[in-house]
């Protein structure tokens, strides 16, 4: 499976925001990006002003890194944007919020969403009662994702519960009990997103 082996914490740099990709260390003071905040690179330092495409490319590579989608899996998201009913940045991110690895992250289950993907291809998470293996798989109201009741499963993501790294956001429900559960009260919107992003930027870029 292909996948973006960049530093994680370059990606931040590169980007101008703090993308939160490494759990809790993106709060302490061990941040890469509070500690050196300009681009990486030898150049990186006195980068100049950007083109109008480096602007609209930009927000792009912001949103994939942030969700840790590649072109080809962000370019399916984006005709199913551009097919649906409605304003296609909003929908879009709303798309990339439904994701289950995220769903997972914003459960407070994984520190991270490259953690949270992991819980999900290595079959730590349950959606409806049965194991769901795929990261991109999109969920809908109603459904009920757990962690499998395997003490391997309960104990690893118990851990990060109490880390209480972030809040729950108001469209999901969590359930902590003896084995960790959450609903999904409604679908996510681009107002539910965690990261400033101009969308219409994209979609001029992607429509081009
Ligand atoms: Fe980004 Fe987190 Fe690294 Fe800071 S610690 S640069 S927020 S990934």
């Amino acid at each position: 499976m292909a996948r973006n082996t960049e530093a994680v914490c370059r990606k931040c740099r590169r980007e101008g925001v703090k993308l939160s990709l490494k759990g809790s260390r993106c709060g302490t003071d061990k941040c890469a990006f509070t500690r050196r905040s300009n681009a990486p690179g030898m150049h990186g330092a006195r980068k100049g002003k950007l083109t109008d495409y480096g602007i609209h490319l930009r927000e792009k590579q912001k949103v994939k890194n942030f969700y840790g989608v590649l072109e080809k899996q962000f370019r399916k998201y984006f005709t199913m944007a551009e097919r649906a009913k409605g304003n296609t940045g909003k929908v879009l991110m709303g798309l990339l919020e439904r994701r289950l690895d995220n769903i997972v992250y914003r459960l407070g289950f994984g520190a991270s969403r490259s953690q949270s993907r992991q819980w999900v291809a290595h079959g730590h998470i349950q959606v409806n009662g049965r194991r769901v293996d795929i990261p991109s798989y999109l969920v809908r109201q109603g459904d009920i994702i757990s962690v499998r009741n395997r003490p391997t499963s309960k104990k690893a993501i118990k851990q990060v519960i109490d880390d209480g790294i972030h809040e729950v956001p108001d469209f999901l429900l969590r359930d902590e009990g003896e084995t960790p559960k959450g609903t999904v009260m409604r679908l996510p919107t681009a107002e539910d997103v965690l990261l400033d992003v101009n969308s219409a930027l994209i979609v001029e870029l992607c429509s081009k």
